[in-house]
């Protein structure tokens, strides 16, 4: 037998498959998808396999040991990753890497991370039994196997001489560690509207749904209905959302419907637990997933459906590291591998490429027009802040600060809302105009109030807060912007009665206190939940009637083609969470841009007017949905090289890429980012026919450079 092994050359960027003959005593255990321990000239390499023939080869070298005894990636994921592969350009052993929990790929295996409960079943009983004896012997014929935690009242000596006797028999079984409570609840009897929708989407046969919903229409019901459906036919489901939607919330929605059924894999889980997740599903004790985007690469068998909520949302795009796949794309593609499935894609503000697909009728569009039983969408008021300057308090313009007093008074909640998390942007010197930024990267430093030290938001890197500026050595430095600290510091001053609590990415790092900000907001111990994105979605408090905006500007004045986008999905989100049930919501913004188009539509709750007014930018810029995007990045220590290469890069391009236009190269967004300095350009085209075969050319030329790297980013969300 031989076995095609895919191995990964260590940081050369390289992966090729090998043949390797599979010694006879492992013959049975070899299977596709399974690691193995491989020679590879004097190293031991680590490689998946990919294919298995039967006849014999004189001169391969032998596969040393098997690493997974379970199996790992099953076909259809093996063949996602191919085509995943094919889309991003990465190398295959990272698109096979990216499907694993991170256990799995750690150096310890797998033994490790497992935990076990000692359980009893009876055995032969072959001699008298004193009294405590029988007593124990009688609670098996109640129970066939009892667990050693259920047994807490009986000693262990007890116990062990019994199972010495061979009266008792111990296991060990394997224990998870979280644990799902079944306390399953009625479902609400659905409105005709949300009727509407299903049925739509069982009477046809189109793969692909855009569900265009308003915020609180009633969307994840709809979900959780399509998801009964399929589960009846004994298939599975994953259902993706952003990872700060990941809440306690949306995870007990889904298990008061579904029980132990569900698997959820989110950030707040340890490794471990995640672990544990992974293989419950593996072993078909979970039919349904729940998670961020690499949840999508769960091994489920006989998919029926993919649910993508808050489609919109920026993290189903890998940016940040290879390969960068993007997860509706390959949520379609899973879907074309399994026959009969589907895929949703729900949004109130739907992402300008799904929305113009669905136009085009390549997505069977649907929509639900209005909050569940007619439900008003809340009132949005718009503040000038360029006419508040004198009267307002801090950032607080009079009438927000008065609107927040009157819910205080009625014990009714307010979600405020600014996009920036520290006490300020950034430290300058009012003297010399100094500024203090990160020494490892091309960016300011934030101030953080409780810790009274500056941040880099990109490496980590913190420095104590000086009193006198560095440069001139005056005592002249001042903090500029606001950050949610500086807020939160101002409503003590100008609302002392109120109790606030902070949710940014500084209060909720540490495991579970996510969790604990949103109930105790719930049991109304505050009446402010005060935050950056993080409180704009997924969120549903009963009482929440006014949401503030204390900057809608933040976000819209980020250098980036899709910033007016982003601020209409964040705005849009975010007033969502007001007024949700019987009472009457509102929100306020606070902005400099009150004429700018985006303000205008959120106020008029128009998602349509934004995305004609939109579209018909992005045909003028030529960006995306007109035109497709790849940001080709090339970083490294030596700034001049990389710049040089850049350059090279952009000849050959220009050569052969006939139909492409191409900017750059130039500084990517941030210049420098742990001491690693990035240039970019950005390819824009309709329809290029060597693409690719170009593209993998310039790549495999610096696959072994040492001195620069090049990265390829399809459709990339942020330019760095
Ligand atoms: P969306 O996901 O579109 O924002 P949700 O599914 O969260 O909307 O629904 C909004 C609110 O309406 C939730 O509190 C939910 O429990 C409630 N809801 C949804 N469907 C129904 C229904 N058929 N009957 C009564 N309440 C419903
Ligand atoms: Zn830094």
């Amino acid at each position: 037998m031989i076995a095609g092994v895919l191995v990964e050359l260590s940081n050369k960027n390289i992966d090729k498959v090998f043949d390797y003959s599979v010694p006879s005593n492992l013959e049975k255990e070899i299977k596709l998808g399974i690691r193995v321990l491989v020679p590879f000239g004097r190293q031991k390499l680590e490689g998946f396999i990919v294919r298995i023939k039967d006849k014999t080869e004189i001169d391969t070298k032998s596969i040393i040991s098997i690493i997974d005894h379970e199996h790992i990636l099953n076909n259809e994921l093996l063949t996602l990753g191919k085509i995943m592969q094919e889309k991003t350009l990465s190398t295959l052993i990272s698109c096979y890497q990216i499907m694993l929990p991170k256990a799995l790929k750690a150096k310890k295996k797998v033994q490790i991370n497992k935990k076990y409960d000692t359980v009893y079943r009876l055995g032969k009983i072959t001699e008298k039994l004193n009294s405590k004896q029988e007593e124990i012997v009688n609670l098996f014929k109640k129970q066939e196997i009892i667990s050693k935690k259920e047994l807490t009242n009986i000693s262990n000596t007890r116990l062990t001489t019994l199972v010495d006797k061979g009266v008792l028999i111990a296991e060990k079984k394997e224990h998870y560690r979280l644990e799902y409570q079944d306390t399953l609840i009625e479902k609400y009897p659905l409105t005709e509207k949300q009727q509407q929708v299903i049925n739509e989407i069982n009477s046809s046969h189109d793969q692909i749904y855009l569900l265009h919903g308003v915020t609180g229409s009633g969307k994840t019901e709809i979900y959780m209905e399509l998801i009964d459906q399929v589960l009846k036919e004994g298939k599975t489901a994953i259902v993706l959302v952003p990872e700060i939607s990941l809440t306690p919330q949306m995870i007990s929605r889904f298990t008061k419907r579904f029980g132990h059924n569900i698997a959820a894999i989110h950030s707040a889980l340890s490794e471990g637990e995640k672990y544990d997740e992974w293989r419950r599903i593996d072993r078909k004790e979970a039919s349904i997933v729940i998670g961020a985007r690499s949840a999508l690469f769960s091994p489920v068998d006989n998919l029926g459906i993919i649910i993508i909520d808050e489609e919109h949302s920026d993290t189903y795009k890998q940016d940040d590291y290879n390969p960068k796949y993007d997860a509706r794309e390959m949520a379609i593609e899973r879907c074309k591998l399994n026959p009969g499935c589907k895929v949703v894609l729900g949004s109130a503000t739907p992402s300008l490429e799904s929305f113009a697909r669905a136009r085009k009728e390549v997505y069977h569009l649907v929509n639900l027009t209005e909050r569940v039983n007619k439900k008003p969408l809340p009132k949005v008021e718009i503040i000038d802040m360029n006419k508040k300057i004198r009267t307002s308090k801090g950032h607080f313009s009079q009438e927000l600060i008065e609107q927040i007093n009157k819910r205080i008074e009625k014990n009714e909640q307010v979600i405020l809302l600014l996009n920036r998390r520290g006490y300020s942007s950034f430290i300058s010197c009012k003297n010399c105009g100094y500024v203090a930024k990160c020494p490892n990267c091309d960016i300011t430093l934030t101030y953080h109030l409780s810790s009274n030290n500056l941040r880099c938001h990109y490496c980590g890197y913190a420095s104590l807060k000086k009193e006198l500026c560095p440069k001139c050595q005056e005592k002249s430095l001042s903090a500029i912007g606001v950050g949610t600290e500086k807020i939160e510091e101002e409503l003590s001053q100008y609302i002392p009665q109120a109790k606030v609590i902070r949710m940014d990415f500084d209060t909720t790092s540490k495991k579970g206190a996510h969790e604990k900000i949103i109930s105790s907001f719930k049991e109304k111990k505050y009446n402010i939940l005060l935050g950056t994105q993080i409180v704009a979605k997924g969120l549903d408090f009963e009482d929440v009637t006014l949401v503030g905006v204390i900057n809608a500007d933040t976000s819209l004045n980020i250098p980036n083609f899709r910033s007016s986008e982003v601020t209409f999905s964040l705005l849009s989100q975010v007033a969502g969470r007001s007024g949700r049930s019987s009472k009457i919501g509102e929100v306020i913004i606070q902005t400099f841009n009150p004429d700018h188009y985006v303000i205008d539509d959120v106020k008029k709750h128009d998602y349509l007017g934004f995305y004609e007014k939109e579209m018909m930018l992005r045909k003028k810029l030529k960006y995306p949905p007109y035109y497709f995007l790849i940001y080709i990045r090339i970083s490294g220590k030596d700034s001049n090289i990389c710049y040089k290469e850049a350059l090279k890069i952009k000849k050959s391009l220009v050569k052969y890429l006939d139909n492409t236009t191409i900017l750059g190269p130039s500084a990517s967004a941030i210049f420098k980012i742990k001491n690693i300095y990035r240039y970019g350009m950005i390819l824009k085209y309709k329809k290029q026919n060597n693409l690719e075969e170009v593209l993998n050319k310039m790549l495999s030329a610096y696959k072994s450079n040492r001195k620069v790297k090049v990265d390829l980013n399809f459709n990339p969300r942020y330019f760095s």
